[in-house]
């Protein structure tokens, strides 16, 4: 015996949950499935990630100064940016479609397709928050990036002024006025950055939230289930083989982050997504420390507050699924912090955590149908990005799946288009 829904949503972190809630709030008969014991666990991607909501973020990953520093950072397993040297066919492929995305002219295309995206899925976070934003500590009042080398600053103003060409708020902020907002300062300032628009959360409250309001819609979820292959149903359906016994479904929904191109495979689809392993530590939230997060552009390291913790993250780790802790890059965000804020880098821990970016080589997010199985819907690929655009990809899937035409143009986001 097999259970059967319209659609069946595979993968519990922010994408996957989204699309749930979307598609059962539409009216679909929907199951979410996650191979883990809860939704967004801590082998997501999202567990403990920054949480930032950052509209402003329109620069993809696949930028040519990120090209720049990744090359110089190549052999420096303590800098921000890391690939470990391994013989992999995925990664060459992947490494080799980055430089080929990763030119002026690609990144100038990319980024009204982030800004449109994060234009919609800002609004629908706002909207969500209205109904128990408090649930998840959701703040929309802003970031702020801090900056000590001038010429960082600089960079940094020069890419504010293009993404203001798009709409994009942003303001300069002087030495003074980068330590007035964050009293504890003390570090080196030459200048910093405010985002009015840009907001913060708790990204695995956020995901369990849309989970519940996903149930609370009709969606049936199931943990503890893991997807192991898709297969046609004979009647044009799919069947999803699980740990828990088949699925057949009218349309599937494939949101397992870092974890979908092992689904794809069965597809013919060879989807160049790769795990990109960051970091956070969670701790004490000093007393003066205001309600914003700050990033430390120079040392790529962000001070969120969650409530009565703060915490330090980011960097990124192209290693495969090495997971394994490297604790000199947890020691560099204990680091820029101590520098930068006066946090000692030896106050008690409450939390260690790292989990799997899903990264395209353009930095642009996959959404869409799988031209050779029409039933399947793809919803990865999110980069640093997945808990800012989770809301606006769980509307769009719901579109697509309810044959209405998608509210934004999906080419860019289409998951033929390495090749
Ligand atoms: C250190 C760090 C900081 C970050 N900061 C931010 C930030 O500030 N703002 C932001 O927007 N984004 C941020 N990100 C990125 C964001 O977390 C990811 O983009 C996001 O996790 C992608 O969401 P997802 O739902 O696609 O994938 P995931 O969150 O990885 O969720 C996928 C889920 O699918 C499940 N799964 C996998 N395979 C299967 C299977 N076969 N069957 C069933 N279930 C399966 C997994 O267990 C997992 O729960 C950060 C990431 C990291 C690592």
């Amino acid at each position: 015996m097999s259970a059967s829904c319209d659609v069946l949503v595979v993968g519990g972190g922010p994408v996957g949950a989204c699309a749930a809630h979307a598609l059962a709030a539409d009216g679909a008969s929907v199951t979410l499935i996650e191979k883990e014991g809860q939704i967004c666990p801590p082998v997501s991607g999202a567990h403990a990630n920054c949480g930032l909501l950052m509209p402003s973020y329109v620069t993809p990953l696949a930028a040519p100064g990120a090209l720049g520093h990744g090359l110089r950072w190549l052999r420096d397993s303590s800098s921000p940016f890391y690939i470990a040297p391994r013989p992999s066919g995925a990664l060459l492929r992947w490494l080799w479609l980055y430089r080929a995305a990763a030119t002026p002219a690609r990144a100038r295309a990319a980024a009204p397709v982030l800004h449109a995206l994060h234009a919609a899925s800002a609004d629908l976070h706002d909207a969500l928050a209205r109904e128990g934003g408090e649930r998840w500590l959701y703040h929309h009042d802003g970031i702020v990036q801090a900056y000590e080398a001038p010429d960082a600053m600089d960079e940094a103003a020069d890419e504010a002024e293009a993404a203001r060409g798009l709409g994009v708020r942003a303001d300069i902020l002087s030495p003074a006025e980068v330590r007035a907002r964050f009293p504890g300062h003390r570090g080196a300032v030459a200048g910093g950055l405010f985002f009015p628009d840009d907001g913060h959360m708790d990204p695995a409250l956020f995901t369990r939230a849309m989970a519940d309001k996903a149930a609370a819609a009709g969606a049936e979820v199931r943990r503890g289930t893991e997807a192991i292959a898709l297969e046609p149903a004979g009647t044009g359906a799919v069947r999803v083989v699980t740990t828990r016994g088949d699925f057949v479904a009218d349309q599937v929904v494939l949101a397992a982050g870092a974890g979908t191109p092992a689904l794809t495979k069965g597809l013919d689809l060879a989807l160049p997504i790769e795990p990109a392993k960051g970091y956070s530590v969670d701790i004490e939230r000093p007393d003066d420390f205001p309600e914003l997060p700050l990033y430390l552009g120079d040392a790529h390291c962000v001070l969120t507050p969650l409530g009565d913790a703060l915490r330090l993250g980011s960097t990124l780790e192209l290693s495969g699924w090495d997971m394994t802790i490297r604790r000199q890059r947890v020691a560099g965000l204990r680091r820029a912090a101590e520098r930068v804020m006066g946090i000692p880098a030896d106050a008690p821990v409450r939390q260690v955590w790292r989990g799997p970016r899903p990264v395209t080589p353009d930095g642009l997010p996959v959404v869409g149908r799988v031209s050779r199985r029409e039933r399947v819907i793809l919803a990865t690929g999110h980069c640093m990005l997945g808990l800012s655009l989770g809301p606006v990809t769980g509307k769009l899937v719901a579109e697509l799946a309810g044959g209405r035409p998608p509210s934004l143009d999906l080419k860019p986001l289409s998951p033929i288009r390495f090749g």
